[in-house]
């Protein structure tokens, strides 16, 4: 301790919890607050997560629901970074500043862990590399953007399918969120969908896709089949009973097998616990709720005297609530063991941790309260001037619910600038259309996954070339009129012949399986590829691969039939230089300054072929240590293209192009070397077969 970044109490998240017992915490402790007390977040506002579907339907600015925590959290430090480790035992927390720093650690007595929850749709394929969230403010103004520009683009099209994918708009999930986002983008949608004039007649599509029985399943049934209605009759689709299997940039399927074609899905699920607190919980053997720290009523961490916990990351018992009884019937009005993960809990949790650590850390732990809330209700807004509300036991719906949701989170959202600020844009609202302004400021994104289902197409021929693709996994066939030109699969690259050449797909490229590819902007890859010639040369080389059926005919054509009924067997040339496993790197380079060749064919101790050294290998296996007695087992063989000795010419041709080599090994059918296949092989044997039909 001692270099001016140590705190006695240091306060792990900006959120609800953590805001909120920053502030009640510095009101205990007066100006000492300034001296002893730090907040640690990632980003330097609080983001009132409440009104994000408002955010990304346009009924509010996205600056009016976020708030600087320097400003509401006055009297503590505020340090901005990302938390990267917890030491416990070490009483510090290691913090990435930013991209100019280096890490730095803070120092801690106590520690409050408040870090919420991230989301994780890992278990989906496809969805994190193409699902919209409803997380950050990032997120509410994504899909706000994502939104308009799908009228926009549909307002361009022609195609009827293409069009009815753009104004397709599916939401995963009827929870709050999923329910809240959904009501906003229809009303985001009826609102302006005037501006757009071609597009008037056409069919918008917002569907709901939820797992369970019926909406809302945090509140009552009654409540949730409301919802359901209510939506319904504003002409949304609702999909109960159903979840999301996969999905593309184009489409969902669902576990029933069926398919909604879209661009735009966003995800509300996938709630899952920090890494940071995971791993904290992991190495300290931390007993926990599923990656919920468990805390006693004050917020203490069960059995450790330093450590805090509050919000959606910590198990905080409920006042009087018990544990649901296996099999039950959830029911909301039987208390849970633990406080459910909501703002509502996570603000009145971080204000009494405040008061209780102001007590702790004064020596006077008798006055340390219990959390005792058990929740007012719930209240949620579907949208269109409609909400449903269950609060104190009373089930409210309407516009009257709705009055109430606006008013209740007006007085939540902190800062008096904010609630002003909220209030006229609500105000707006009422008398002005939303703004369909795209403000987005674009950015080239260098590398994105992209994730794509059996017969997904990734591109067309004739259309133009923006990206470089590798394979991450699965399959991808290049295709023309003719039939298959090239099969790729993990780890193997396409799009460099485009890229260097006339910037159009001569190829479609279909996914043949699940897959996934790695894909880089256009202009990312022609920079490093002009930048560097070795690189530059690799892929004018692997560009020679690509070649059409058309070629390979137009290639054999031109071949005198009598070498086309021959096989490789019959052309090849029998004398290769080789080597063998067992020789030492001493008799490799013996034989390598005898045969100026790139590359020798390796055997084993039968004869068989394992692949190929190339010159380049042994000379960095001996600047890397390897010593000259050492064997050549020692080296890794590279692979070259193989053909079998009878197969027959067209075929090896074939193959000759394909690889974009200028030879073959010939193997027989046990995979024995026998010979190697050059074009100045098959060239000699036409001369030979040409000058003796002239003899004749
Ligand atoms: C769209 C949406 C709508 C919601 N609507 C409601 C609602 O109507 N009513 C309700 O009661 N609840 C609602 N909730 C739930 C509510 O927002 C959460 O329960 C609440 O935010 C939890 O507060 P918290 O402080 O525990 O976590 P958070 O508010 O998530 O705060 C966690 C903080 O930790 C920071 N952090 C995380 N990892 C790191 C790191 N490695 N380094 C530094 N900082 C880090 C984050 O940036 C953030 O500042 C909603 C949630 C969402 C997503």
């Amino acid at each position: 301790m001692g270099n001016g970044l140590d705190y006695e109490v240091v306060i792990a998240g900006g959120g609800f919890a953590g805001v909120y017992c920053a502030q009640s915490l510095a009101k205990q402790l007066g100006s000492s607050a300034s001296e002893r007390v730090a907040i640690v977040a990632d980003h330097n506002y609080m983001v009132f997560q409440p009104m994000l579907a408002e955010v990304s339907g346009s009924s509010i600015s996205p600056r009016h629901v976020v708030n600087p925590i320097r400003g509401i959290c006055r009297g503590v430090n505020v340090l901005r970074g990302d938390i990267v480790d917890i030491d416990l035992p070490g009483h510090t927390l290691t913090l990435n500043p930013g991209q100019f720093s280096t890490e730095i650690r803070i120092g801690f007595k106590h520690l409050v862990v408040a870090l919420g929850g991230i989301v994780d749709l890992s278990r989906v394929p496809g969805m994190p590399e193409h699902a919209f969230l409803m997380k950050s403010i990032g997120d509410a103004q994504e899909l706000r953007g994502a939104v308009i520009d799908r009228l926009e683009e549909a307002n361009l099209q022609t195609d009827e399918a293409a069009v009815k994918r753009l104004l397709t708009f599916v939401v995963v999930g009827g929870g709050f969120s999923g329910v809240e986002t959904a009501g906003e983008v229809l009303d985001l949608i009826r609102g302006i969908n005037r501006f757009y004039p071609r597009l008037a007649r056409k069919d918008f599509r917002v569907i709901l896709i939820h797992s369970g029985a019926h909406l809302l399943p945090e509140i009552s049934v009654e409540l949730g089949t409301y919802t359901e209605e209510n939506l319904k009759a504003r002409g949304m689709e609702i999909v109960l009973n159903s979840r999301v299997t996969s999905m593309t940039a184009g489409k969902v399927v669902l576990q029933d097998g069926r398919v909604i074609e879209s661009h735009t899905v966003v995800s509300t699920v996938g709630n899952a616990p920090n890494p940071i607190v995971v791993n904290l919980i992991k190495r300290n053997n931390i007993p926990n709720e599923k990656s919920r720290m468990n805390t006693d009523a004050t917020m203490r961490v069960q059995g450790f005297e330093n450590l805090w916990a509050a919000g959606d990351c910590a198990a905080v018992p409920m006042a009087g609530g018990k544990v649901a009884t296996e099999g039950a019937v959830p029911s909301p009005f039987v208390m849970k063991k633990y406080c459910p993960p909501t703002a509502q809990f996570a603000y009145r949790q971080g204000i009494l941790l405040g008061k209780n650590l102001a007590h702790a850390i004064s020596g006077r732990p008798e006055g340390m309260k219990p959390f005792v809330f058990t929740g007012l209700g719930e209240l949620a807004a579907i949208g269109h001037r409609t909400a449903v509300a269950q609060i104190f036991g009373m089930r409210f719906s309407g516009m009257l619910a709705w009055f109430m949701w606006r008013t209740i989170y007006l007085m939540k959202l902190p800062g008096l600038d904010r609630k002003l600020r909220v209030m006229i844009d609500w105000t707006l609202d009422l008398f002005f259309p939303r703004d369909i302004t795209l403000l987005r400021s674009r950015t080239t994104e260098v590398l994105q996954e992209v994730h794509l289902e059996k017969d997904d197409v990734v591109f067309h021929a004739g259309e133009p070339a923006m990206s470089f693709y590798v394979v991450k996994k699965g399959r991808i066939e290049l295709r023309d009129d003719t039939g298959t030109v090239m099969s790729l699969g993990g780890g193997e690259h396409f799009g460099e012949r485009a890229l260097l050449s006339d910037r159009r797909w001569r190829f479609t490229a279909v996914a043949i399986e699940p897959t996934t590819l790695v894909s880089l902007d256009a202009k990312i890859f022609e920079a490093v590829s002009s930048a560097s010639s070795s690189i530059h040369e690799f892929f004018e080389h692997s560009a020679q691969q690509y070649v059409t059926r058309q070629q390979i005919e137009g290639m054999i054509g031109s071949v005198p039939p009598a070498l086309l009924k021959m096989t490789v067997g019959d052309v090849m040339s029998k004398n290769v230089v080789y080597l063998t496993q067992s020789q030492t790197v001493a008799e490799a380079l013996a034989v390598m300054v005898e045969h100026p060749f790139n590359s020798f064919p390796l055997l084993d101790g039968n004869g068989k072929l394992l692949g190929a050294i190339q010159q380049t290998q042994v000379y960095d296996a001996l600047k890397n240590g390897l010593a000259r007695e050492a064997t050549l087992d020692k080296i890794a063989p590279s692979q070259l293209p193989t053909v079998r000795t009878d197969a027959p010419i067209p075929q090896a041709m074939e193959t000759l192009m394909r690889s974009g080599r200028n030879k073959l090994l010939a193997v027989d059918a046990a995979g024995a070397l026998k010979g190697i296949l050059t074009p100045i092989d098959l060239l000699a044997q036409r001369q030979a077969l040409e000058s003796t039909q002239g003899n004749a």
